[in-house]
């Protein structure tokens, strides 16, 4: 299986791309996530994306696309955050098939009110939030790692963020209704539910007419 999530920044899509590669064995592939070790490690490829990342722009093509041809799975896989553009999404066709493009969907006012309570844990990567709160304020469940807020998940940020969205993101939705690839999720319930929908949609791959 080869999917790609799609959904505004905060939509719950990392959280989903997680899930599913557990449930379903195939690896998740975040670019947000290469960024961020690669900011981590302070290599000259995260201090040049850190620039944009810290001021919610998107990292140029210039930086993914090679990052994505390098490390992108040959057979099944979840893509969390990419495309995000149309040079990406051609890009993209270019390098493999895709069988759904499913877009996570929450209205705005939802997204800003979880990007002021997500934390990230230092340690391990794994997110909390709004609807997964820790045990211990600040520590993480799983590795008792340190848990902090992403510059990039600022709310004066998270607004630009959205803005990026509309503007380089959402002509993505009419290029892939176009392909018959695109399908809509409501991001706005419980994880569990949100799975659900997503696993509807996967059970009607075999059921498409070619
Ligand atoms: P994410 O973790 O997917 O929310 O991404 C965090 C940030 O990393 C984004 O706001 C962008 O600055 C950058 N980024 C992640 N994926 C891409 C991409 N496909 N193209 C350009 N920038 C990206």
């Amino acid at each position: 299986m080869r999917l790609v999530l799609l959904g505004k920044p905060l939509s719950g899509k990392g959280t989903q791309a997680e899930l599913l590669s557990q449930k379903l064995h195939i690896r998740t592939f975040s670019v947000g996530e290469i960024l961020r070790k690669e900011i981590e490690k302070k290599t000259k490829l995260g201090k040049n994306a850190q620039k944009y990342m810290e001021k919610g722009k998107l990292v140029p093509d210039s930086i993914i696309l090679p990052l994505v041809k390098k490390y992108l799975p040959q057979k099944g896989f979840i893509l969390d955050g990419f495309p995000r553009d149309l040079v990406q999404a051609e890009a993209l066709e270019k390098m493999r098939s895709i069988d759904f493009v499913i877009d996570v969907h929450c209205p705005q006012s939802l997204l800003l009110k979880r990007a002021t309570s997500r934390r990230e844990c230092l340690g391990c990567g794994k997110i909390y939030g709004l609807e997964f709160p820790t045990q211990k304020k600040g520590v993480c469940d799983h590795c008792q790692g340190k848990l902090v807020q992403r510059k990039d998940d600022r709310e004066s940020t998270v607004r630009k963020r959205l803005l990026v969205y509309d503007k380089q993101t959402k002509p993505l939705i009419a290029f892939y209704k176009k392909k018959g690839l695109y399908r809509k999720v409501s991001g706005q319930k419980d994880v569990a539910f949100v799975q659900k929908q997503i696993f509807q949609i996967l059970a009607s791959k075999n059921k498409r007419i070619k």
